[in-house]
């Protein structure tokens, strides 16, 4: 099936035409590891994760997919340097070296990540690579120089800046997000890795090196420019070593269309001389009573944090997926109960398929087609899941003939190859209840008080288990209880 998307470049949805036949190259924007990823994060990453599994298994593509570990930036400096309470035992011992420190303490939050991504279910094995910005400073290094080169970039007080007066007579800058005219601030420098759109301005390719800080050398026009990357210029770099340009699709977050993909677009393009990549595509956010997810607000919660509290990370992937990327998410925990019951309609529906034989049929093509129909077509997941949820309805029960659920069972199969929130198989017997130790142990008390005849303990103790959830029911040889 033909696949097509929203393109921020071109505002429009457009179909996949991929530079290179029969392969998907798409390179997504990762986490800066400067702490753990929170849920507004995963939303992105859950959302790339969609898109390169429906590249696969609708598109039947092979996919190259790159997610790059940003180890390097304004953030994860500021944070390794002081070795107080933000360092972790695991991240062995704080040093006077800054590059040892940066890369112990970047190590433990992609560990983390890696972990988070995994409990979501995002296979790390479906990605070509999850490079890391300090292993590639050589790339990133040659890139500056031919930007240089070409007349774009100089240097000036010991960092290297992208001349963005050259680059608007060469190009456009603004071509994913309107960057007017009158904010264009000629000849200002902007050190800063994020900005506002207000201040358009030169930003920083390279930043000199700074007292403290981890640093590289770097020989440009016969000088030598000890310093670090700017963020932007990590991902240029990245996605032209491991993808090559122009690639197939770029993804990241509405926050990243200005300044990092508009700068990442100039960069690459003033240096490699083509256009990075093809489609831009962008998730909208996750907000928590009508603001964005972020750690600058204080209003997050970590997939850890949430997982603590009980709840499953599969139903919290469901729900993420029951709307559509390019809508804003408001992230309740009404939301994840919700989202939890209509995962387990589906899944009981795989249960009944799985082991109810029965004469009816069903068109499992006609249904395979209008739910892939809507995935095939910017990914629209609530519109895929509700053709899903018409059909459950209009089954009521139904049990199938051998043909249909095999058919049925081969189309969920490949469903799940998208959602992977699902156990396509035969519904597991029922385990065996564990009762808490207290429980047990209240129990054991009331049945002593009994024996002894102390009445009103005993009716005590019952009141207990009855309060923590439990019925204690008595039996000729003692008693039963049960949850509930
Ligand atoms: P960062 O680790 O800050 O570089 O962000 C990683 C990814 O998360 C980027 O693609 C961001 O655009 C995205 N992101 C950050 N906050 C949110 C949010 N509240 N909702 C959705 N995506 C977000
Ligand atoms: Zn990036």
């Amino acid at each position: 099936m033909r696949l097509s998307f929203y393109n921020t470049l071109s505002k429009s949805i457009q179909e996949l035409n991929p530079v290179k036949d029969g392969t998907v190259s798409i390179y997504s924007c990762g986490p800066t590891v400067y702490d753990r990823a929170h849920i507004g994060n995963m939303r992105a990453f859950l959302f790339a994760d969609v898109l390169q599994r429906t590249a696969r298994v609708i598109g039947g593509y092979d996919v190259r997919w790159v997610m790059n570990i940003t180890d390097i930036d304004d953030k994860t400096i500021r944070n390794s340097t002081d070795g107080g309470e933000r360092w972790h035992s695991g991240m062995g011992k704080h040093t006077s070296d800054p590059k040892h420190n940066l890369a112990a303490y970047t190590q433990y939050y992609e560990a983390r990540f890696i972990e988070d991504i995994a409990t979501i279910g995002i296979l790390r094995s479906h990605m070509i690579a999850m490079p890391r910005a300090t292993d590639y400073i050589p790339a990133m290094q040659d890139l500056i120089r031919l930007i240089h080169q070409r007349g774009f970039a100089y240097v000036a007080d010991g960092s290297v800046y992208f001349n963005l007066t050259a680059w608007q007579r060469a190009d456009t800058y603004g071509k994913l997000f309107k960057v007017d005219a009158e904010n264009f601030r000629e000849g200002v420098r902007i050190d800063a890795d994020e900005y506002e759109r207000d201040s358009v301005s030169d930003f920083v390719l390279w930043k000199g090196a700074k007292d403290g800080e981890p640093s590289w050398d770097f020989e440009i026009d016969g000088v030598n420019v000890p310093g670090r990357p700017g963020w932007h210029i990590e991902c240029s770099a990245m996605s032209k070593v491991l993808l090559d340009v122009p690639f197939d699709i770029h993804t990241g977050g509405v926050d990243l269309r200005f300044p990092h993909h508009e700068d990442e677009i100039a960069q690459s393009k003033a240096g490699y001389g083509v256009e990075p990549a093809q489609f831009w595509c962008h998730n909208e956010f996750l907000e928590v009573e009508g603001k964005k997810m972020s750690k600058s607000l204080g209003n997050f919660f970590t997939l850890h944090d949430l997982t603590s509290q009980g709840l499953d990370a599969l139903d919290i992937r469901f729900a993420m997926l029951s709307a559509h990327y390019a809508s804003v998410y408001n992230f309740t925990f009404d939301g994840i109960a919700a989202a939890r019951k209509a995962r387990m309609r589906v899944q009981e529906f795989i249960y009944d398929v799985w082991s109810a034989a029965g004469t009816q049929s069903a068109d499992v093509a006609a249904l395979r087609d209008a739910v892939f129909g809507e995935l095939a077509t910017d990914i629209h997941t609530p519109k895929a899941l509700a053709q899903i949820f018409s059909f459950i309805n209009k089954a009521d029960g139904a049990s199938y003939n051998a043909e249909t659920r095999l058919a049925m069972l081969a189309f969920l199969e490949e469903l799940n190859g998208i959602f992977a929130v699902w156990h396509i198989g035969e519904r597991p017997a029922e385990e065996a209840e564990v009762i808490p130790e207290f429980i047990l142990a209240l129990a054991e008390r009331r049945l002593n008080a009994k024996k002894q005849r102390d009445f009103a303990a005993a009716d005590a103790l019952r009141a207990e288990i009855t309060a923590a959830g439990y019925t204690l029911k008595d039996t000729k040889d003692g008693y039963t209880i049960e949850r509930g």
